[in-house]
């Protein structure tokens, strides 16, 4: 295998960005090619599961200069015209100007960028990566699922207080609403196209905008999930949407550009530092993506595994899942190496800086929450961290309050 050192890049939205930043960091030397295709304005809401990676990335002072609302909880109408509020801080942002700012921040580091009228043909020899959206120019076949198209609305001022996020689902179609400081979007998901490009009363009555909000059609976008059937072949990868495309109503796009932008950059590295790992490297790629592609797609279907929904913590808890050999990234490379497994099927290894394995060995010496939490705040972690740990490890189903533990098949 040759030696990795230039990365070249497909694509030039938000996935490309994050690669490029990532790859310098693990001293890759990226090249963005860029070809001007037209992209809709709108809101982008980034969770806060997000803001890890994007503080790793040191981009705090290009996302402060951008006019984004900060959000805090996603209050939803349902069908029977109840609202609920979801908690969840987020961080909500025009997309052109965040892909714009993160481009010319990737170029500012070191990444070259290469303006071209068309893309090349995929190179063999070349390390690349397809970041080319949901076209995925470099990363044929793709599954689809679903047939839904978001038509996307906006107006350019402040219609709504900075940082509203609200979905309301009206039966076969569902539409959002999202601000940031100066402008806001309506995406209205749907099988049937907006004929009048005007929004409809019950759309506007529904996310409760006054008739007459000055929202313009600003054009569509696939709203349907769609996933690389081979997210890694010979040198090339797939990150962001060219691998997974989710439907907006995972509000999952941004947080997997980012997570698989680092995966995929540990991937380059490890083939580079460790030629012996590149085999354990690909293997945890496609699972990293196949992971992605199945927890959305159970998602969407309504067959999560049933999360724990009480911020209450038991006061027992007690580990169920098992673990098994898979790979893992430390420090920016591949590691073969024990992972656990999520309710979902996804492997893990870490959360944040906590070993998962040695969240086990707590967990099983310990079963009363208190006291979990007592270990945890000796290793350095402050109690309200021990608590969202133990709050995460519930959702995913590492572990169960002890009164209802049933053993894992
Ligand atoms: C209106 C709208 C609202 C959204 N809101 C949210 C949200 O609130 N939260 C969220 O998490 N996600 C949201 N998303 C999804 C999110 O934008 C994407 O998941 C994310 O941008 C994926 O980044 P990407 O770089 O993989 O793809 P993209 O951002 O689509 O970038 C793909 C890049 O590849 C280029 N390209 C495409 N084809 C070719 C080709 N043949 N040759 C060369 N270059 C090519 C494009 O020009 C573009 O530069 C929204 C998307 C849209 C359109």
């Amino acid at each position: 295998m040759n030696v990795v050192n230039d990365v070249t890049i497909a694509g030039a939205g938000a996935a490309a960005s994050f690669l490029a930043m990532r790859a310098l960091q693990l001293d890759l030397q990226p090249t963005i090619l860029r070809v001007s295709l037209p992209a809709v304005v709108g809101i982008e809401i980034v969770p806060a599961s997000a803001w890890r990676l994007l503080d790793a990335l040191g981009l705090g002072d290009v996302l402060a200069g951008l006019g984004a609302g900060l959000g805090d909880g996603l209050t939803r109408r349902l069908p029977d015209g109840t609202i609920d509020v979801r908690d969840g801080r987020s961080l909500h942002v025009e997309r052109l100007r965040l892909r714009e700012a993160l481009l010319r921040e990737a170029e500012r580091r070191g990444a070259r960028i290469c303006e071209i009228d068309r893309l090349p043909p995929l190179d063999p020899e070349v390390y690349a990566v397809d970041a080319t959206g949901q076209r995925a120019a470099w990363s044929r076949p793709v599954v689809r699922q679903g047939r839904e198209w978001a038509d996307i609305f906006f107006a350019d001022e402040t219609v709504i207080p900075p940082g509203t996020s609200t979905l309301a689902l009206l039966g076969r179609e569902w539409a959002y609403l999202a601000s940031d400081q100066t402008s806001a979007t309506v995406g209205v998901v749907g099988r049937s196209a907006s004929v009048s490009g005007l929004l409809d009363r019950k759309i506007l009555r529904a996310l409760e905008l006054v008739d007459g909000a000055p929202f313009r059609h600003v054009g569509r976008r696939a709203a349907f999930v769609q996933w690389a059937t081979k997210p890694i072949v010979g040198r090339r990868l797939a990150i962001g949407d060219a691998a997974v495309h989710h439907s907006p109503i995972g509000g999952r796009g941004l947080a997997f550009a980012l997570g698989s932008a680092f995966a995929a950059a540990a991937v380059l590295a490890t083939w580079r530092d460790d030629p012996p790992a590149a085999s354990a490297a690909r293997s945890y790629y496609e699972s990293y993506v196949a992971a992605e592609a199945h927890r959305h797609v159970t998602f969407l279907r309504n067959e999560q595994p049933s999360l724990a929904t009480s911020q209450e913590l038991p006061e027992q808890v007690r580990w169920v899942r098992s673990s098994m050999e898979g790979a893992y990234v430390v420090k920016g490379r591949v590691t073969p190496g024990e992972v656990v497994t999520l309710a979902n099927g996804e492997p893990a290894r870490w959360l944040g800086h906590l070993d998962l394995i040695r969240l086990r060995e707590i967990v099983m010496a310990e079963r009363s929450t208190a006291s979990i939490i007592a270990h945890l705040s000796e290793q350095g972690f402050c109690i309200a961290d021990s608590q969202s740990t133990l709050s995460w490890a519930l959702e995913r189903g590492l572990i169960v309050p002890a009164e209802r533990t049933r053993a894992e098949p």
